[in-house]
């Protein structure tokens, strides 16, 4: 494996292995690296010529009161687990490589952030899409690996994709879970042993939710309100949002006619935790494909 930390020197191994006619598979992350990530690295294996995987904590995407200083960080770790994974090339730029002053062109995303995240994270969208064009012109990818735990996320890089016309493919990929339910995330490791025995019943509570789909029920509210019940008794984390949207559009809906999402986020003392699942009307778990 590759370990390159210069935008130019990444620029100029890309245009080798294009002149090559290699195919390039991305899998953008923030590095703490675990399964969530790695299964994105297994579809990009296998579908791409070469993987490249970069790891960059974008200080763009975060707010003003939020964790990026204690986001985990662990180079060493991510070498090896990288290593593992047969990556070929891993992209590690420091932040003023990518960032070397303040950005005079500033990207805004005007929908599907009114919701979920995007309501509660002003801006963290803004950062993501700014710091994807800039991975996506340094990495020239033919196809791209997010994780439909950032569901959101899969929702605006659908979007910019469209918006700005790249020739890249998008593949979103299933959520990891541990044994007990709860998706992996390189945030868990800031849980209290309490909050790690309480945080697998936030993907329970979904699953309440979807079964009451399934069951018949076609109110949202009605949905919502039975998860929101059922984290706020089986936990002690204050709920950021409980929502059932439609996908990938994340528009409030009615009744429960088409692809939904069923979208948490809760706050517990030193990590907030995201989940969702995604169904059709019936309460079918969908395999989302954009
Ligand atoms: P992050 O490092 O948290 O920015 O995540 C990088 C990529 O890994 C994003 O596309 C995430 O959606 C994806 N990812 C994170 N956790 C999981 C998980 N448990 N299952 C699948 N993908 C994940």
């Amino acid at each position: 494996m590759k370990i390159i930390e210069t935008i130019q020197e990444m620029k100029e191994t890309i245009l080798e292995l294009k002149q090559k006619g290699k195919s390039i598979g991305f899998v953008p992350t923030m590095g703490y690296l675990h399964e969530g990530h790695r299964k994105l690295m297994e579809e990009a294996r296998r579908e791409n010529d070469i993987v490249v995987t970069s790891i960059f904590v974008n200080p763009l995407q975060f707010g003003p009161n939020e964790d990026y200083d204690r986001y985990p960080r662990d180079e060493e770790h991510d070498r090896g687990a990288i290593k593992d994974e047969k990556v070929d090339i891993l992209f590690y730029p420091h932040v003023n490589e990518m960032y070397p002053k303040k950005q005079t062109i500033e990207m805004k995303v005007r929908r599907r952030v009114d919701a979920l995240c995007g309501k509660s994270r002003e801006g963290h969208f803004d950062g993501v899409v700014t710091v994807l064009t800039k991975l996506f012109n340094i990495i020239y990818p033919n196809r791209i690996y997010f994780g439909m735990k950032d569901a959101q996320q899969v929702a605006v890089v659908d979007a910019l994709l469209r918006d700005y016309n790249f020739s890249i493919t998008l593949r979103p990929v299933d959520t990891v879970r541990e044994s007990d339910g709860l998706a992996k995330s390189s945030r868990n490791v800031n849980l209290s042993e309490q909050e790690r025995e309480e945080a697998p019943y936030i993907y329970q509570a979904l699953l309440k939710g979807r079964t009451l789909v399934k069951q018949g029920e076609k109110n949202p509210e009605v949905v919502i309100e039975e998860v929101s019940r059922f984290i706020r008794e089986h936990t002690h984390g204050k709920i950021d949002y409980v929502d059932c949207l439609s996908y990938p559009e994340l528009e409030k809906q009615e009744t429960i006619k088409r692809k939904m999402i069923l979208a948490v986020a809760v706050h517990f003392e030193h990590a907030r935790l995201i989940d969702n699942i995604v169904f059709d009307s019936s309460g079918q778990p969908l395999t989302v494909i954009i």
